[in-house]
């Protein structure tokens, strides 16, 4: 392999993680903050895009007043 070719894997892998980890720190499963483990915090209105998802998948967005970090929780009525 030439070089340019590491090149662009090693660029496309580093996206990926950073990616992965912007997706981690805004979306979550559980109803607490995922960057603060803050157990409160507040809903606050979605945008309508994620509205219009919501058939496909359900989410609700909070916004931690600890830390704040805004995430979107996926899935309906888990604790
Ligand atoms: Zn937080």
């Amino acid at each position: 392999m030439k070089l340019a070719h590491y090149l662009v894997i090693g660029s496309a892998t580093l996206l990926l993680a950073l990616f992965i980890r912007e997706f981690l720190r805004h979306a979550t499963f559980q109803s607490h903050c995922p960057v603060c483990k803050d157990d409160h915090p507040d809903r606050i209105k979605r945008p309508s895009w994620a509205k219009a998802l919501d058939f496909i998948v359900p989410s609700q967005r909070f916004y931690c007043y600890a830390c704040g970090n805004r995430f979107i929780r996926v899935g309906k009525g888990m604790q």
